[in-house]
């Protein structure tokens, strides 16, 4: 499952599914609308509806295999603690990913993308060097920054804002691996790789008019569905880093 169901769907959040195998505490499935996080950003979290019951997904773990990856869906605590195993290979069962943090996450991880457009353009071409959505609608991106004043960075909110207000179109776009790095800016951090799908082609998220770079989490597909962006704090990570927190909360 090299593409994303959730990347070909992004408007899937239920879906049934054959269970392939099981270990304790996780169940691998056939196919899966959960994004599995990356980059820095949270994996979907939702539900798994068995013929014993409904057991609560808390993260994916991704099991490379030469035959096919296996896509371990892991059960919150309450849910696989008491060793019965909630399923066995060749069931069927429902998958149900939780919408609302899917939408908190995409709408924090968009606006990071517009926030990251802000300061490669304010401070030249500062590159990303870490990044972190959380569940809870709190995020931070570190920069590679150094001798700024602080209160330039905190000025970047309102613009930020001012994107949410233009309702700017956000889209999926698919390139060459070539075309791509023949396109400066396009690949701004120095932490975070997409993944490439099989056919070599790089996912590209474009911020209508705004920006455009290589990206493989969710994302909103308009910024007048983000609520309002706040940065909360700005830290000095060492000489050259800023870290900058931010929520949509
Ligand atoms: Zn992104």
């Amino acid at each position: 499952m090299a593409v994303y169901l959730c990347h070909e769907q992004p408007d899937l959040y239920e879906h049934a599914a054959t269970v392939v195998a099981v270990r304790p505490g996780a169940l691998a499935l056939d196919r899966s609308a959960f994004h599995p996080g990356g980059g820095g950003q949270v994996s979907d979290t939702g539900s798994i509806e068995t013929p014993a019951g409904v057991v609560a997904v808390a993260t994916i773990e991704i099991e490379r295999a030469p035959d096919g990856d296996r896509w371990w869906h892991v059960l919150a605590a309450d849910d696989a603690g008491d060793g019965a195993e909630p399923a066995a290979p060749g069931e069927a069962v429902v998958v149900r990913v939780d919408a609302g943090h899917r939408r908190r996450v995409a709408a924090l991880h968009t606006m990071s993308h517009v926030l990251n457009a802000f300061v490669f353009d304010e401070f030249a071409g500062s590159l990303v060097t870490g990044a972190q959505i959380n569940g809870d609608g709190t995020g931070r991106m570190d920069f590679d920054l150094s001798a700024i004043d602080n209160d330039r960075l905190r000025a970047l909110e309102a613009p930020v804002n001012d994107v949410i207000g233009r309702a700017l179109e956000v889209r999926a776009v698919y390139v060459s691996a070539d075309e791509a790095a023949a396109t400066p800016g396009l690949v701004r951090s120095l932490s975070v790789a997409p993944p490439p799908t099989p056919d070599g082609r790089l996912r590209l998220i474009d911020v209508d008019g705004l920006d455009r770079q290589a990206c493989g989490g969710t994302h909103l597909s308009n910024t007048a569905e983000s609520p309002p962006f706040r940065i909360t704090k700005i830290e000095n990570k060492g000489k050259r880093n800023r870290r900058i927190r931010f929520t949509s909360n």
